[in-house]
């Protein structure tokens, strides 16, 4: 069975005060929902420990990068291993954020994906195309590209520990948002690259992110290849990321 998670990924934002506040109410509000939704807070590495603490094991964590590299003479760099030995659960790798502004291909992603499993994190792997990607008709070609890329190095029983996020860039923190059917899709899509490559896709959760809100996420998330949201700005506001979470629908 499918995990049904919706992750909040604070990017470079928030401050000591805000995980004092929302990560308590996220906690409590999240333990009294019934559909099974197994939230994730991603914040800023320095504030995971935090994080980590006042969540108590009731919220996953997760860290927003990791490095290349187990450990050594990289400043300014944290390792997969540091990562879960800090309390983390997923790490994002390849966020779109981190392709466009520092540079980060496809095989950096896959050795990245590769160190995290090898560390017992589960990789959440962020994809999706530019808009003029999208309008020259070739979305489906680039994801699916980044999708066999960037799994390079999983084999056997790690697979269990991949989580894929579909995000189009177009869609990240514009307020656009790709529509149901369009989200869909392109699920479709990569459940089928992932069942080519041997994995057992049916099996592997498929997140979207981009621009979703309390207002359209049931939308999304009906959809049956979609199992969940990776949040940006939304995931800032406590009740913002409940009332998301709790849009994800029960299974019956
Ligand atoms: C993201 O950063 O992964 C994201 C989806 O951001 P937003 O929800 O703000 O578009």
């Amino acid at each position: 069975m499918r995990r049904r998670i919706v992750a909040g990924n604070w990017k470079m934002n928030g401050s000591k005060d805000l995980v004092n506040s929302l990560v308590g109410q996220v906690r409590s509000e999240v333990a009294s929902l019934d559909n099974g939704v197994e939230a994730v807070i991603i914040p800023p590495a320095l504030f995971v420990s935090d994080v980590v603490r006042l969540a108590g094991g009731e919220i996953a964590v997760g860290i927003q990068n990791i490095a290349c590299w187990d450990s050594g003479a990289y400043t300014g760099e944290v390792s997969a291993g540091m990562a879960r030995d800090s309390g983390c659960d997923y790490a994002l790798v390849g966020h779109s954020e981190r392709r466009q502004l520092f540079g980060e291909t496809d095989q950096q992603v896959a050795v990245k994906v590769g160190r995290a499993l090898a560390s017992g994190l589960n990789a959440v792997i962020c994809v999706g195309e530019t808009l003029e990607e999208r309008e020259a008709g070739r979305a489906e070609e680039v994801v699916s590209a980044q999708v066999r890329r960037s799994v390079a190095e999983v084999g056997g029983d790690q697979w269990h520990q991949v989580v894929v996020a579909y995000e189009p860039v177009w869609a990240i923190g514009t307020g656009k948002t790709a529509t149901a059917e369009d989200a869909q899709a392109m699920h479709a899509a990569i459940r089928a690259v992932l069942s080519a490559l041997g994995a057992p896709a049916d099996e592997i959760s498929l997140l979207y992110g981009g621009s979703v809100k309390a207002d359209n996420a049931a939308a999304l998330f009906a959809q049956p290849d979609i199992d969940g949201g990776l949040i940006g700005g939304a995931s800032l506001s406590a009740a913002d990321f409940v009332s998301i979470c709790r849009a994800v629908p029960g299974r019956s």
